[in-house]
Parts: structure tokens; sequence; C-alpha cells
């Protein structure tokens, strides 16, 4: 089964199988190193500019501002969701997204989703 990730709008939505999933606005906390000066970056998002999917886990390539320090800049690989069983998952985006610059392998206390049904 593939999934169709794909950016809408002129890059203001993340589509998932022809589903708008992810919106821009969003204010987003990162764990991005060399993206501004800040340890984590508050960033709203102003626009998606590629997604792709790295494992299961679904990265967006992310132009925005960093409203702490006023950065503007391009953030790559960003997660923003995930495929479990060829559905798209919401990641919990409130919380901290730690981007990963080289991926190697699945960060240490990654605790699976809490599903009902
Ligand atoms: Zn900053």
């Amino acid at each position: 089964m593939t999934t169709r990730l794909r950016v809408l709008d002129d890059g203001a939505w993340l589509s998932v199988d022809d589903t708008r999933r992810v919106s821009v606005s969003e204010l987003w906390r990162l764990d991005a190193p060399g993206f501004c000066e800040c340890d984590l970056a508050d960033l709203v998002v102003e626009n998606f500019l590629d997604v792709g999917v790295d494992g299961r886990t679904v990265t967006a390539r992310v132009y925005g501002q960093c409203i702490v320090c006023g950065t503007k800049s391009t953030v790559e690989r960003v997660p923003v969701g995930r495929i479990v069983d060829g559905e798209f998952v919401d990641i919990d985006r409130e919380g901290v997204l730690s981007v990963r610059r080289s991926a190697a392998g699945e960060p240490a206390g990654d605790e699976p989703d809490k599903t009902t049904g």
C-alpha cells in the first residue's frame, strides 16, 4: 500500500492520500540545531516546500520564522506524522519536534502512540 504525500495550495497544506492533514500557521517547537541561535526554535510555519517519508515518519521541508529571535529559514525533515498501517497518524506537534540531521535509527524513548479502538 502506498501513501500519497503532496504539498497543496502553494505550500499551505500537506496532503496525505488527497486529504489535507497539516496546515501552515501552526507553531512548532523545534529541536533543530543550526536553524537559529535558540536552543529550541519557536517556529511559525509559513510554507511547506516538500514532503516525504523516512521509514514510517512523515517529514516535511518547511519554511518559517522563529518568533523568539526572528530568524527566517528553511528546516529540513521536520517530523509531522507517521504512517501506521498505511494511514497517516498525527504526531504530537505541540511537543518538541526533533529534527534529525542524519537518520541513524529510531530515537530512544520513542513511545508508541496511545491508540484506542
Ligand atoms: Zn530562534
